[in-house]
């Protein structure tokens, strides 16, 4: 079929009187779908159900620094979990604190922190008269929620395939003192699937802040979620690069086991600099006598080491390939030559992000919830849930059964159509 821009009003409302007729059937089957959330599918937590097995009544409880795993102490979390997150992070060992179940709680209590009592013997932000964070757009909505809650000013910068507009992101950082962070999800980004490429990081790791408080939030969140074996994603490890750079403590990086093992009950961590580090641990001696190191001591004895990890991340991505491909295929047949919308085939991570018409994505999603489809709100993958094009809608396939996913997808590829023709005809 012809780009809809190119046919006449005639044609466009015959086409919308069939997409209709389509509509109502499906609507008329009151389903109830959701394409909201990025979570794990049942089959993907069973995989992990193992873990349930690891410890019991008769294990041995205690971790190699032959400290009782029931008991408290160790703040740091267990030696043996501390090699296995910063495996997966790609960093050494002592560079990386073990926290509880959450990384996106990580990065609450170090913006908290930095607010309260400030970076490294900085003014507190709350002292200050104006703290701004670069948010890269589309983004991740908790992300622009945290900085949201603690008044700091968002600045969206726009992404390129290559990440961050990196010339923006120079100018501000390097020129603007009231600049403190940037939230990056640089390996698969939510919502986009993006890597950011060697430039870019090198470019990350040459800033020159003009706030000495300025630090990178390094959300590696995806870092071992690939779809595909022979087609993965390559990041370059910041913290390495922002050493060789000179600037050793411009980063926080954070990870967590959620969607490697359970969502709100795996090990998240956060990496930095010793410095860094140190000045994270004045808080966390006051805040916790330790995290919970059995859950710690569990994952451990379940993947044992990296390699079981990659292992089981390959079983992950045996469920997911067929969802994002099942979503992505009915895209190209359906929207493929239409000309109203676009979107990027991702390599990993949780979503696939689609860009309608501007002034669009509002609409498709309510007309989506009309058929009993739920999806992320329009919006949501903007600071304040302000999309100014009213365009990005993120679309997150792993939890709904590959049957849900069918229907679903052909839900919102009408919902596009339908929003899109009026938009046209307007
Ligand atoms: N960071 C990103 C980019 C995410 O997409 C998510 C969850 O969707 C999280 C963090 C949440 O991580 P956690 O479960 O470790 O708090």
């Amino acid at each position: 079929m012809a780009a809809y821009k190119d046919l006449s009003k005639e044609e466009l409302l015959k086409e919308k009187k069939v997409l209709t007729k389509k509509f109502d059937q499906i609507k008329a089957q009151n389903l109830h779908l959701d394409m909201s959330r990025g979570k794990p599918s049942a089959a993907q937590l069973d995989l992990a159900m193992g873990m349930m097995d690891v410890l019991n009544s008769t294990s041995n409880l205690k971790c190699k620094a032959g400290v009782d795993c029931r008991n408290y102490g160790v703040l740091d979390g267990i030696p043996e979990a501390q090699e296995l997150l910063a495996d997966m992070t790609e960093v050494p060992a002592n560079q990386i604190i073990i926290y509880g179940n959450s990384s996106l709680n990580i990065m609450f209590d170090t913006v908290a922190r930095s607010m309260t009592h400030g970076v490294m013997g900085s003014t507190p932000w709350c002292k200050l008269d104006k703290v701004k964070f670069l948010c890269p757009v589309p983004g991740y909505d908790r992300h622009f929620a945290i900085t949201e809650y603690f008044g700091i000013e968002m600045v969206n910068i726009p992404m390129t395939p290559d990440g961050p507009d990196m010339d923006m992101v120079e100018e501000y950082v390097n020129n603007d003192e009231s600049v403190k962070g940037i939230w990056c999800v640089p390996k698969y980004s939510n919502p986009q699937g993006i890597t950011y490429s060697d430039e870019t990081v090198r470019r990350f790791a040459r800033l020159k802040p003009a706030a000495e408080d300025f630090r990178i939030y390094w959300d590696n969140a995806y870092g071992i979620h690939h779809l595909y074996e022979d087609k993965q994603d390559h990041l370059i490890e910041i913290l390495m690069e922002c050493k060789k750079e000179g600037n050793p403590d411009m980063v926080y990086k954070f990870c967590s086991t959620s969607k490697v093992s359970f969502p709100g009950s795996g090990v998240a961590a956060i990496a930095a600099s010793p410095a860094n580090l140190e000045d994270i641990r004045k808080q966390m001696r006051i805040q916790t006598i330790g995290h919970d190191k059995l859950n710690q001591l569990r994952h451990v004895r379940f993947f044992k080491d990296i390699h079981g990890m990659v292992s089981h991340m390959k079983k992950h991505a045996e469920i997911m390939r067929p969802k994002f491909e099942a979503v992505l295929n009915v895209l190209d047949k359906e929207l493929g030559d239409l000309e109203i919308g676009s979107w990027i085939r991702p390599r990993g991570g949780y979503f696939i992000s689609f860009d309608a018409l501007p002034g669009c994505a509002k609409a498709i999603v309510a007309k989506a919830k009309e058929a009993g489809l739920v999806m992320t709100e329009a919006g949501a993958t903007y600071p304040y849930g302000k999309d100014p094009q009213d365009s990005n809608i993120r679309i997150a396939p792993s939890y709904p059964t590959p049957e849900e996913l069918a229907i679903a997808s052909e839900i919102f590829v009408l919902s596009v159509k339908l929003v899109s023709i009026d938009k046209i005809l307007e």
